[in-house]
């Protein structure tokens, strides 16, 4: 992965975060508090290198064969990085580790269902891009896979580990993928011809193509999000939001529709936040 500039900036999924649920947003973005590890996120960050692994190989080699020993490759890496992962994701149960890794083999078996990538030649892979938009906000993020055909059209692609959403709840995946068409359009200067999401779970393919409208609405789109996140940084209160989701939150410890007490809103995170929009 590219390394990255990490002074503030949106990206969709923080944009994501804010709107599920303000205090949430708050707690990772502004207060940094720890995320748990979780072999739903520990599964997407894996089957996303290997995908990116694979088209270093040579065209003939990109077969399932390959992707399948490069998870393990990958992962025994990662578990040498950081030996406490191990125990902290599956508790010591090798049976949990061997399930975790048959959902990825899953995962990436769907994959060559989906595409032949023996056939495509990526212009970028991870790709970083970071740029300011006419609002003054800092905005970046990183595509998964930009291909380029031999005619110059751009087809920006996502992977999600996650099934597709029913069509009424596509909205949120939309703005992501024209979130990047965005970033694409402002820092390359042409708009992407097709945008792309691949739900590897259940093997559907989401394809949107994007439109000068697209890039304005998204901008717009963008800044309504930011004045309401400005507001609430300076007033120093992000209302929870209870949802389904409030089961997977990282900071259940913290929050108080659960009964706990916050901790003081970090001062320092609230200026950083604020300097995402650029005077
Ligand atoms: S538990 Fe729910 S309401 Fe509380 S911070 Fe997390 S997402 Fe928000």
């Amino acid at each position: 992965m590219t390394s990255a500039d990490h002074s503030a900036a949106l990206s969709p999924s923080r944009i994501g975060t804010f709107r599920n649920c303000p205090l949430q947003f708050r707690f990772q973005v502004i207060d940094k508090l720890p995320a748990k590890e979780s072999p739903v996120r520990r599964r997407g960050t894996l089957v996303h290198s290997v995908l990116e692994n694979l088209f270093d190989l040579p065209a003939k080699e990109r077969r399932f064969e390959s992707a399948d020993q490069k998870i393990y490759e990958i992962w025994e890496d990662t578990i040498d990085e950081n030996p406490e992962l191990y125990a902290e994701l599956f508790k010591g149960d090798k049976s949990e580790e061997n399930q975790f890794l048959e959902s990825c083999r899953e995962l990436l078996a769907n994959y060559f269902l989906m595409e032949n990538p023996d056939r495509l030649n990526p212009a970028h892979r991870e790709k970083y891009l970071r740029v300011t938009n006419k609002d003054h906000l800092r905005l970046h993020g990183y595509i998964d896979r930009v291909d380029i055909s031999p005619t110059g059209l751009v087809r920006i692609v996502d992977y999600k580990t996650g099934k597709a959403p029913a069509e009424r709840y596509i909205g949120p995946y939309q703005f992501q993928i024209r979130f990047y068409a965005l970033i694409w359009y402002l820092t390359q200067g042409d708009l992407p011809a097709r945008l792309q999401l691949l739900f590897l779970k259940d093997r559907q393919v989401y394809t949107y193509t994007p439109t000068i409208a697209d890039i304005d609405a998204t901008n717009a789109e963008i800044l309504a999000v930011w004045e309401q996140i400005s507001s609430q940084a300076r007033s120093g209160d992000f209302p929870p939001r209870r949802s389904p989701l409030c089961n997977w939150c990282d900071y259940r410890a913290h929050c108080p529709l659960l009964g706990a007490n916050p901790p003081e809103i970090s001062e320092e995170g609230v200026q950083k936040l604020l300097s995402t929009q650029v005077n």
